[in-house]
């Protein structure tokens, strides 16, 4: 059993770790999850990127609209809309019936990794899904429209105004869930999985404590970029890198991870940008990394456990 840590946001992450555990065994590996996209939402608690991990792993997932759950139904949201509910952020039934387990988990004082894991199990899930922090950490982004909590900006405002500069309020005082510098201590590999840099990463290397135990791994550390031919799949995350990083080839990837990846993994049709990542300290890896079904994702996931052989 092969020892992984992996780092993790929501949905492309997800993707990458459907297919991480059908290439290694998921009893030795720890998932690391963003929560700086935090959102409490009609009084619930909602953990967008956990969420999406637990579905994923679940095998609950909806493939096809790209998040949330399969067999989803709108019941009790359009009722609280209708009763004059905030209808901004959509929460379908059943995935309700989760964010109320874990809002009165977290009132009655139960931490965000212990609740995590209670619902990890419910969902049949073999791997370690511990969130970054158990504290209160959240994303704001600097626009030229104003600053904006990471979800009024990504959902409220379909993430239209550039990003200038992005934040997380509570990176002081936040610290490591239990579990997770152990975790990253004890791996033989360490992965970034195919996520936004800037907001699904950057949150969880914001909390103190993570980032310098990655800066003194012991572990290779593989980052997987979400960018193929310098376009996202989905999101912000090409506009962001232009804007933030001055240019979408996989060198700029490199440099959002500098110091604490060894291999980056990007896409075989930017082959050619491998001295830009290798300028920027990272051994360059260019494979096929687009998933379009599990079956690619494992692939990918082979990929990233082969790099450092
Ligand atoms: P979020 O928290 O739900 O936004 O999800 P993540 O940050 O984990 O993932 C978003 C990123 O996944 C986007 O930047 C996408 O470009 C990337 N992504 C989605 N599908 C793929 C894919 O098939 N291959 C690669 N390389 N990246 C992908
Ligand atoms: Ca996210």
């Amino acid at each position: 059993m092969r020892r992984i840590v992996a780092l993790s946001g929501g949905v492309g992450g997800a993707r990458f770790l459907r297919g991480l555990v059908r290439a290694t065994d998921p009893a030795g590996l720890t998932v690391v999850g963003n929560v700086g996209d935090d959102v409490e939402v009609l009084g619930l608690h909602v953990s967008p990127d956990l969420d999406s991990i637990l579905y994923a792993l679940g095998g609950v997932a909806d493939e096809e609209r790209g998040w949330g759950r399969a067999d989803e139904t709108w019941v009790a949201f359009g009722e609280a809309v209708r009763l004059g509910g905030e209808g901004w952020f959509s929460l379908g039934d059943r995935d309700l019936g989760l964010h109320l387990v874990r809002t009165q988990a977290l009132a009655r004082g139960e931490p965000l990794s212990a609740v995590t894991a209670r619902l990890a199990n419910a969902f049949g899930i073999e791997a370690t899904l511990l969130p970054a922090t158990d504290d209160r950490l959240r994303t704001w982004v600097d626009t030229p429209a104003g600053s904006f909590p990471f979800q009024e900006w990504f959902v409220a405002r379909r993430h239209g105004d550039e990003v200038d500069l992005v934040r997380f309020e509570g990176e002081d005082a936040a610290t490591p869930a239990p579990g997770v510098v152990e975790a990253i201590e004890h791996a033989e590999l360490i992965v970034i999985c195919p996520s936004n840099p800037f907001i699904s990463i950057w949150p969880i290397l914001a909390v103190g404590g993570i980032r310098e135990a990655l800066e003194r791994r012991a572990a290779p550390c593989v980052a997987v970029s979400p960018l193929v031919g310098g376009r996202a799949i989905k999101g912000p995350a090409d506009r962001m890198l232009q804007r933030l990083a001055g240019g979408t080839d996989p060198g700029r990837v490199a440099t959002c991870y500098r110091g604490v990846i060894d291999v980056l993994v990007f896409d075989e049709s930017e082959a050619d940008a491998a001295p830009g990542v290798e300028l920027q300290g990272a051994r360059p890896v260019a494979a096929p990394t687009l998933m379009h079904d599990e079956v690619a994702a494992a692939e990918l996931a082979r990929t990233v456990l082969t790099a450092v052989d």
